[in-house]
């Protein structure tokens, strides 16, 4: 590694992993913007009064979206579940200790099948957490108005709405749509927008409440971000005094996030895309001439400003898989962790967003040559490798052999 800079890993007996996976919780989700590691470092010794924190919190947060109000969780998961809780409570403390105890409140929650997504846990479980019920609006890639109008009953608390890759890409409600539709029958929309980079453009589409992780994009702490409508801000903060307790955040993640969120708003965007389409010009160049290797530049399929490589890896000219390569790269000396998602098609992607300094060159050459180093090797059946993956999950603490 070129940079000199300290790294605590080793004497935590972790692996110096190199990210070219994108914003993910399980990986650290990002490297912390200075001010907001400063932020953490100065207010962890300091006693606050926690709700004067959160006054402040929700002014940063207004300034930054446009909202009316805003309120800091402990994540985005938490901020959709304590959204929803809000939805169905109002300001009612009787009602907040009654959750996840329902019982003459509205309950149900509107989602698109295409939108039940996975980001670590179903959002499903984030709705039922308060005691909701999920209630699906259309099929997976089939969701029209009509649908949405006909599932609004006099029980429907919120309806949400997913902005991710992991969604299903068409045959969605657009989002204005969506909440014009609601609107008019007196739902509030919950936006999840954990990793969208607009921080005003889905409150200005009618949304009434938008989360948003601080650890993604933003370069916070671990936390979450709601910003909207100040009744609902509110009544979404009260579920500190319910089921939002367990899901508490501290003063070292608000004062973390108010300081990612200002330092975002001063942040020069166009550098970061510049140095970005640095490493993508300097992989797309090296990968080129490793054979079996197709690499292309592709956008962000949520239109994020942000692109990333794609890397196809032909399995007659390479005689590897992209999941082989994929899982080699992990094992490897540094492990270089892809973005694998979609690795059955035979790809996988770099994304360019949390390198230090030289990392990106460590990434072309190990690469290039673990590529050299398994090719004619036989692949693994991907459902083996899934399979060692989720026994590997269930058998923590313990290694497997
Ligand atoms: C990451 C993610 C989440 C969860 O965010 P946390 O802040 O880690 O809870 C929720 N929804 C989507 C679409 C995500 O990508």
């Amino acid at each position: 590694m070129s940079s000199n800079r300290p790294d605590i890993r080793p004497q935590l007996g972790l692996r110096r992993i190199i990210n070219v996976s994108g914003t993910m919780t399980a990986l650290g989700a990002s490297i912390v913007v200075p001010e907001a590691v400063q932020m953490v470092d100065s207010i962890l010794s300091e006693f606050v009064e926690i709700n004067e924190l959160h006054r402040r919190a929700c002014a940063t947060i207004a300034q930054a979206t446009g909202a009316e109000a805003g309120c800091m969780t402990a994540s985005c998961s938490a901020g959709i579940s304590v959204s929803i809780a809000g939805c169905m409570t109002g300001a009612d403390l009787a009602r907040i200790e009654q959750l996840p105890d329902a019982t003459g409140m509205k309950d149900e929650v509107l989602i698109q099948p295409g939108h039940m997504v996975y980001y670590g846990a179903p959002i499903e479980q984030a709705i039922r957490l308060t005691g909701a019920k999920v209630v699906t609006v259309g099929q997976a890639t089939f969701a029209r108005p009509y649908h949405l109008a006909a599932a609004v009953t006099e029980r429907t608390a919120a309806a949400v709405y997913v902005i991710s890759h992991h969604a299903v890409q068409y045959g969605q409600i657009e989002l204005g749509e969506f909440c014009a539709i609601c609107r008019a029958r007196g739902v509030p929309v919950i936006v999840d927008a954990a990793s969208e980079y607009d921080l005003r453009g889905f409150l200005a589409k009618g949304a009434d409440l938008v989360a948003y992780s601080a650890h993604k994009f933003l370069g916070g702490p671990t936390a979450g971000i709601v910003a909207g409508r100040k009744d609902l801000v509110r009544a979404a903060f009260l579920q500190n005094y319910g089921i939002g307790r367990g899901m508490k955040v501290g003063k070292e993640s608000i004062a973390g996030a108010i300081a990612a969120l200002e330092a975002w708003g001063k942040r020069d965007h166009a550098a970061v895309r510049a140095r970005e389409a640095g490493y993508l010009k300097l992989w797309m160049e090296r990968l080129a001439k490793v054979p079996g290797l197709r690499p292309s530049i592709v956008p962000d399929p949520t239109d994020n400003p942000l692109d990333r490589l794609k890397l196809e890896v032909d399995q007659g000219e390479s005689s590897t898989t992209a999941w082989a390569l994929a899982a080699a790269l992990a094992r490897a000396e540094p492990p270089i962790i892809v973005r694998d998602h979609e690795v059955e098609h035979g790809h996988f992607f770099l994304d360019p967003c949390n390198l230090h300094p030289g990392e990106a060159e460590v990434v072309a050459d190990q690469i290039a040559s673990v590529a050299a180093a398994i090719r004619g090797k036989p692949s693994p059946d991907l459902a083996d490798l899934r399979r060692r993956q989720y026994e590997a999950l269930l058998a923590w603490p313990d290694r497997l052999p």
